[in-house]
C-alpha cells in the first residue's frame, strides 16, 4: 500500500504540523498524582516528532487517553505532555482528545477546530487508525495529510502477511473470546495454510464438536459458525488442556492449588486455561515448518504462573522458526516480551485492534483518508 509521506508534505521550515500520535499510556495513581506506569508509547511516537523538527516544522500532538465520558481530570493528558516537552523541547500538546464528543461522532466542527492553525496533518497512531474518529479521519479531509514513521513501520510490516507470504502460513488465535476475532479467522483461513487455536476460544470450538468443556469460557450461540470454519480442514484444536477446579481462583496471586492435564473433554467442575504439553508439541511441531507466521492471543490465561506454560511454548517456537513472525494484540505482544523472546520476532505490532482489522480488511480509515487527502488536491 502506498501512503502519502513526510517528504510529500514539501518544505516544512516555519510550517505548522499536527500529529495524531498514539500516547494512550497506562497511568497510576502515585501519591495522590496521576504518572506514566509505561512509557513505550511515548518513546514511540518522538521519532516522527523529531523528523518533522528536523525539517524546521513547528509540531502540536494530540492523542486520546482512556475512554473518559467527558472531561474527566483522571485522563488528563497532562503526565504525558510534561515527559514529551522534555524528550522533545518546543512540541506543544492537546488535552485529550476524548473530552471532547465531537471527536468519537467524528463531528465536521471538531475536525475543523484541530486543524485550524495548522498547515499539515500527520497520523502516526496506527493503533487508532481504524476509528473513524476526527482526530483520525477528519483532520485529514482538511489539511495535506501524511503517514508517520510508526504507520509506515506497521503497514510495511503487516503487508508482507497480506500481499505474498512465504509458505506455509500459519497463525496461531488464542486470547478470550470468540465472538471478537470471528471476522479476524475467517478472513485469515482464505490466507493461510493452518490456524492453531488456543486460549478460551479452543473451548467453543471443542463444545461445537461435542466435548464436554466443565466451566471452561464458551459461546455455545456461535457452535454453527465454529463448525463451518473447522470444515476448511486448517483448524488444529488442543488436543489436552490444563484444567483447575472451578472453584478455586486465579490469578497472579492466586492460592497454589494444582491443576490437571485433562485430554479431550474438561469434567464438570472445572475449568480449562491453557493448552496441555502434547498440544504445545504439536503446535510447535507446526511452526518448525512455517515460513510466517501471525499470532494473536495468549494460549491461556498467562497471568498465572500456572498456566502460562502454552503461551510461554509457542513463543519459543515462534523465536525459534526462523520465519517472518508478527504478534499482534497488547497481551500477546507483554507475554511475548515477559519472555525475553521480543527481539526474536520480526514484528511486534503496537496496534491491537488496528493490525487485526487490517489483516482482515487490508486497509483502514485512517490510512484510506490520507490517501483521499492527496487524491482531492
Ligand atoms: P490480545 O490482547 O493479545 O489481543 P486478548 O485480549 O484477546 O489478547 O486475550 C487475552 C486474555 O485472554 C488474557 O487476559 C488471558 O487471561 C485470557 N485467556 C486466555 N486463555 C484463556 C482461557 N482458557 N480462559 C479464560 N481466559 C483466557
Ligand atoms: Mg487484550
Amino acid at each position: 500500500m502506498k501512503l502519502p509521506t513526510i517528504e510529500d508534505l514539501g518544505d516544512l521550515a516555519g510550517r505548522r504540523v499536527l500529529v495524531r500520535a498514539d500516547l494512550n499510556v497506562p497511568l497510576q495513581l502515585q501519591r495522590s498524582e496521576m504518572v506514566v506506569a509505561d512509557d513505550f508509547r511515548i518513546r514511540s511516537a518522538l521519532p516522527t516528532i523529531e523528523l518533522l523538527q528536523r525539517r524546521g516544522a513547528r509540531v502540536t500532538v494530540c492523542s486520546h487517553l482512556g475512554r473518559p465520558k467527558g472531561v474527566d481530570p483522571r485522563y488528563s493528558m497532562a503526565p504525558v505532555a510534561r515527559i514529551l516537552e522534555e524528550r522533545v523541547p518546543g512540541v506543544s500538546v492537546l488535552e485529550n482528545v476524548r473530552f471532547d464528543p465531537r471527536e468519537v461522532a467524528n463531528d465536521p466542527s471538531f475536525a475543523r477546530e484541530l486543524a485550524d492553525g495548522h498547515d499539515a496533518f500527520v497520523l502516526d497512531a496506527f493503533g487508532s487508525a481504524h476509528r473513524a474518529h476526527a482526530s483520525v479521519v477528519g483532520v485529514a479531509t482538511l489539511l495535506p495529510s501524511a503517514a508517520g514513521v510508526t504507520v509506515l513501520d506497521e503497514v510495511e510490516h503487516l503487508s508482507r502477511l497480506l500481499e505474498s507470504p512465504a509458505r506455509p502460513y500459519v497463525a496461531i488465535i488464542g486470547g478470550a473470546k470468540v465472538s471478537d476475532k470471528l471476522g479476524l479467522l475467517r478472513s485469515l483461513l482464505g490466507r493461510v495454510d493452518q490456524v492453531l487455536i488456543g486460549g478460551a476460544m479452543a473451548f467453543s470450538f471443542l463444545y461445537a464438536e461435542g466435548h464436554q468443556v466443565g466451566d471452561s469460557l464458551v459461546e455455545p450461540e456461535l457452535a454453527e459458525a465454529c463448525r463451518e470454519l473447522r470444515a476448511t480442514g486448517r483448524i488444529a484444536l488442543p488436543v489436552d488442556v490444563v484444567a483447575l477446579e472451578s472453584t478455586e481462583p486465579v490469578g497472579p496471586e492466586a492460592s497454589r492449588a494444582e491443576p490437571a492435564v485433562v485430554q479431550g473433554d474438561v469434567p464438570d467442575g472445572f475449568r480449562g486455561l491453557d493448552i496441555g504439553p502434547a498440544t504445545i508439541e504439536r503446535y510447535a511441531e507446526a511452526l518448525r515448518g512455517a515460513r510466517s507466521i501471525f499470532w494473536n492471543g495468549p494460549m491461556g490465561v498467562f497471568e498465572d504462573p500456572r498456566f502460562r506454560a502454552g503461551t510461554d511454548g509457542v513463543a519459543r517456537a515462534v523465536a525459534a522458526s526462523g520465519a517472518y513472525s508478527v504478534v499482534g494484540g497488547g497481551d500477546s505482544a507483554r507475554a511475548v516480551r515477559e519472555a525475553g523472546l521480543a527481539d526474536r520476532i520480526s514484528h511486534l505490532s503496537t496496534g491491537g485492534g488496528a493490525s487485526l482489522e487490517f489483516l482482515e480488511r487490508g486497509d483502514l480509515p485512517g490510512l484510506a483518508a490520507l490517501r483521499a487527502s492527496w487524491e482531492q488536491r
